[in-house]
């Protein structure tokens, strides 16, 4: 047997068909750019999150540099950003033109805590935060570090491009952001067929010069009042991604099936499975283990001799990548992100994985010595 780590062509019965018949009516309408679909897709985007206003726009990273500048963020304000995330969270800081000061992460959670946002915003004086749920959890301190930012003025923006569909106490993690964003990379767990994403807002006003940057800062057909660039999302992404948000729930239920099979089935001394908080129902985008630094190779040769695919999401920290270099304008390390980055390993996990496959996975691992 030979298990990928991803697979995204699971689709369910029908819904290629659907697509492909979808698109090739917006061929025929000639609705390439805009149309329709993409405010139908919107329209759907902001009832499943349970937001107040939803855009599309080009991609993850687009999403983040639109948040950043819709809120306020300029030239050489001070942004804090976990060390241990995508690159693409450090890149956006500086392709608007700010300075990103990376903060480490905890060893326990894998993400920030309101302790380590505290002294990050005494030491950097940030205009802003950019928090990152990765793995499709929530950070556990997420809402002391909303209130946090709140008290002490400081702009908060939350990168859920893993967290589509995740939840803390009950609530929308994406609907109870004030500023939020996401990917939808075909990888993702809404992924689309090539490149796109999302911006999310509470406020109107925020969502509206959001908008205005997405269309190259049009204000009026030829009157443009802001310098913003092309971040439109195409009308066969939002259709792709109309039709999949159909099948979410079913699929982010598979996934969290996946997730909770290995947590509660895998018994292997030194391999530690890390579940969200008890709070937070995850969408099952990884599942995430941490094995000690110096173990892990020889585990990942054995799961390769046994062709089971897996990942290692994130293999370094964002505050040592070469790119970092002439850009970084501070740093609070422990060598926590190190140490995550030697440990993590995530199993496959995809939606609509199947059973035999899941148990080839762990009765694989746990013959492991
Ligand atoms: C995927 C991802 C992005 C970037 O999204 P793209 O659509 O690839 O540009 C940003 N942040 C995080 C945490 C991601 O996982």
């Amino acid at each position: 047997m030979k298990v990928p780590f991803i697979d995204i062509l699971r689709f369910e019965a029908g819904f290629y068909e659907t697509v492909t018949e979808k698109t090739a009516q917006l061929i025929k309408n000639g609705h390439f750019a805009g149309g329709p679909v993409v405010g139908q897709f919107e329209s759907a985007l902001k009832a499943y999150t349970k937001s107040a206003h939803a855009l599309g726009c080009a991609n993850g990273t687009d999403a983040l540099q639109l948040a950043l500048r819709a809120a306020g963020v300029a030239k050489d304000d001070k942004v804090v950003i976990p060390d241990m995330t995508f690159w693409a969270t450090f890149e956006a800081v500086v392709n608007v033109g700010a300075i990103p000061c990376t903060l480490d992460v905890s060893r326990e959670t894998l993400h920030l805590t309101a302790k380590a946002v505290a002294e990050a915003i005494e030491t950097f004086k940030p205009k802003a935060l950019l928090l990152v749920h990765l793995y499709g959890w929530a950070c556990p301190d997420t809402l002391a570090i909303r209130a946090l930012c709140r008290d002490r003025g400081v702009i908060l923006i939350e990168d859920c491009a893993q967290s589509m569909g995740t939840e803390i106490g009950g609530e929308s993690l994406i609907g109870g952001a004030a500023v939020a964003t996401t990917s939808f990379y075909p990888a993702k767990v809404l992924g689309a067929s090539g490149d796109a994403g999302g911006v999310f807002f509470q406020d109107e006003a925020l969502a509206r010069d959001c908008r205005i940057l997405i269309n190259h800062g049009r204000i009026s057909h030829y009157g443009h009042g802001m310098i913003g660039w092309n971040s439109r999302l195409g009308a066969y992404e939002a259709n792709f991604l109309l039709e999949s948000l159909g099948h979410l729930d079913a699929r982010l239920e598979s996934r969290r099936k996946v997730c909770a099979q290995y947590r509660e089935r895998i018994r292997l001394p030194g391999l530690t499975f890390i579940a969200p908080a008890a709070d937070v129902l995850e969408n099952g985008y990884l599942s995430v283990a941490v094995m000690d630094p110096q173990s892990r190779p020889a585990f990942e040769a054995f799961l390769k001799s046994k062709d089971i695919g897996y990942g290692v999401v994130y293999p370094g920290a964002m505050s040592e990548q070469p790119g970092a270099a002439g850009h970084i304008g501070g740093r609070i390390s422990h060598g926590n992100a190190q140490w995550v980055a030697g440990a993590v390993i995530n199993l496959p996990c995809f939606a609509h994985m199947r059973q035999d496959e899941v148990d080839y996975v762990v009765d694989s691992v746990n013959s492991y010595r």
